[in-house]
């Protein structure tokens, strides 16, 4: 007999949990499966975002930084502490416990939205029944809905002849997690994880080298932004070497020996620890039986329309396993939208105002079209950009590293992208965020009122700056 329910979701992530309790609220009979245990044995719900992903890796840049800035900053305040000593165990401690709380949370919400959780493996079969392999017994419990939502995630990509051994080399699960703060540290690939976790060890004494195939540093963000964030990661000691080809990586001793074809031929280099974050792929394995219908994309995603319904009636699925850029905000919204529409409500993502943030220092962080799409596009536009380094408030916090620069329709001045690399770069995003949901222009954040002395005034300067009226800079 199969259990029935108005919804059943497979993955309890970002994409998952969230759309679950949406539905829940909208008073779906709602169930929840995930197979992810924490380090206590017991189910721990929010994916990879928050076990081994977002949370984790902010928890150690706040760590990170915080030993960084009494090392090198606080002189100048005129504060002076001594040597400071790095704990990795009460560092990694105080992450865990982080985590513990969230994970938690997560549950506690289920229980108070009575959306029923089960800890272990579900697999999709023929007319929206589910199969659960509990994780803690071997029996297998059978559901039946009328609406399926498969939220199974992604995991990392592994490259030909570089197996991850999960202690010298690893993927982001074993950077979150070296107990002693490596000497020589080779990240192969130079993206969003390479840069956030290859920050978090070079500030606590690490020599990092990253390894990236691409001949652009960043060549997702806007070129200007690329080029200031691949020079200040520079100052900070991380050697970016781009035009990298890694050909083999073997574990001798306790030691990483990685054979790569660069810019200078061939060359041996040797690391105590070696993150592979060459991007990630679509978690489907088991999910789907052989008569469930769901089709997969060449790229293994889950085939989904923009909507996020996928081959089979009934059967929907959100965040990392379908299309669009890999982030948490994003599967979550996604979840959103598709409880509203199964509990028949309208409901919509945006795509091309999803923000995207690097939580490197300084941030870097952009919402819509960079310069150089809006010039392929051949779109006429507007740039006006602003320095933190002519903010009182940048100067005050003795970080006034970065600008704003935002582009907008030459024509009708409608705001099209705009690109931040600075201190709370990851904040200051959402007032574009905002303006740009709204179909606002650069004279509505002109005229706009911004606190002083804030960050905020850099992207307000930046407005004005696009018609060459900021107050605080040669126009
Ligand atoms: P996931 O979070 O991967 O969750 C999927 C869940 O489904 C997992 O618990 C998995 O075990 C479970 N599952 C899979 N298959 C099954 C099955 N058959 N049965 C039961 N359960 C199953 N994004 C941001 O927006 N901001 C950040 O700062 C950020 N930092 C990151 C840092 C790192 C190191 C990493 C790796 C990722 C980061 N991301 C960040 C990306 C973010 O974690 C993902 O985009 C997000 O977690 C995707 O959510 P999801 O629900 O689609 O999948
Ligand atoms: P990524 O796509 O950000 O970066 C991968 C990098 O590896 C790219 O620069 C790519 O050119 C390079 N690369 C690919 N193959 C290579 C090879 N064989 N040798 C050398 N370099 C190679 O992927 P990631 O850093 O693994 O992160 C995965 C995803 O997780 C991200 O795309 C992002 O969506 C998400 N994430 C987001 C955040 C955030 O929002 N702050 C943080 C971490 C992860």
């Amino acid at each position: 007999m199969s259990e029935q329910f108005d919804l059943v979701v497979i993955g309890g992530g970002p994409g998952g949990y969230v759309a679950a309790i949406r539905a829940a609220q909208l008073g779906l009979k709602t169930a929840c499966i995930d197979m992810n245990t924490g380090k206590d044995g017991k189910s721990a719900l929010g994916g990879t975002c928050l076990n081994v992903g977002c949370i984790p890796s902010k928890a150690l840049l706040d760590s990170s930084k915080h030993f960084h800035h009494l090392k090198h900053d606080y002189a100048e305040h005129g504060i002076e502490a001594g040597e400071p000593a790095i704990d990795v165990a009460q560092m990694l401690k105080r992450k865990d416990g982080i985590v513990a709380k969230l994970t938690g949370g997560v549950a506690g919400l289920f229980k108070a939205n009575k959306v029923t959780a089960y800890h272990g493996r579900g697999r999709l079969l023929a007319d929206r029944q589910v199969e659960v392999s509990l994780h803690d017994s071997d029996d297998k419990v059978m559901l039946e809905a009328a609406n399926v939502i498969l939220a199974s995630g992604s995991v990392p990509i592994q490259i030909p002849n570089v197996a991850f051994d999960g202690e010298f080399i690893v993927d982001n699960v074993g950077a979150l997690e070296f107990d002693a703060v490596p000497k020589r540290l080779g990240v192969i690939g130079a993206g969003v994880i390479g840069l956030e976790l290859g920050s978090v060890w070079s500030r606590l004494g690490a020599d990092v080298i990253l390894l990236e195939a691409l001949p652009d540093f960043l060549a997702l963000a806007d070129t200007d932004i690329a080029r200031q964030a691949g020079r200040e990661f520079k100052k900070q000691g991380l050697d970016i070497r781009l035009s990298t080809l890694v050909k083999s990586a073997k574990v001798k001793g306790k030691e990483v020996r990685v054979t790569v074809e660069g810019k200078n031929g061939e060359e041996q280099l040797t690391f105590d620890r070696l993150l592979v974050s060459v991007g990630r792929r679509a978690y489907t394995d088991n999910l789907l039986a052989d008569d469930s219908g769901v089709k997969l994309t060449e790229r293994g995603q889950i085939e989904v329309d923009e909507n996020s319904r996928t081959s089979v009636p009934g059967v929907w699925a959100v965040g990392d396993c379908v299309r669009g850029p890999m982030l948490a905000h994003k599967a979550s919204e996604e979840g959103i939208a598709v409880a509203e529409m199964i509990a028949g409500k309208p409901a919509h993502i945006h795509f091309d105002t999803v923000p995207w943030v690097i939580y490197t220092d300084p941030e870097i962080a952009w919402v819509g079209k960079t310069e150089q799409e809006l010039k392929e596009a051949g779109v006429e536009y507007a740039a006006g950009s602003f320095p933190f380094a002519a903010t009182g408030r940048g100067l005050a916090l003795g970080n006034a590293v970065g600008m704003v620069k935002m582009l907008a329709d030459a024509e009708t001045d409608e705001i099209l992208g705009v690109h931040i690399i600075g201190a709370n770069a990851s904040e200051l995003i959402a007032e574009c965020v905002v303006a740009m949901e709204f179909g606002g222009s650069s004279e509505d954040l002109a005229r706009i009122v911004h606190a002083h002395p804030t960050l905020s005034e850099a992207v307000h300067e930046a407005a004005l700056n696009v018609d060459k009226r900021a107050i605080h800079r040669v126009n």
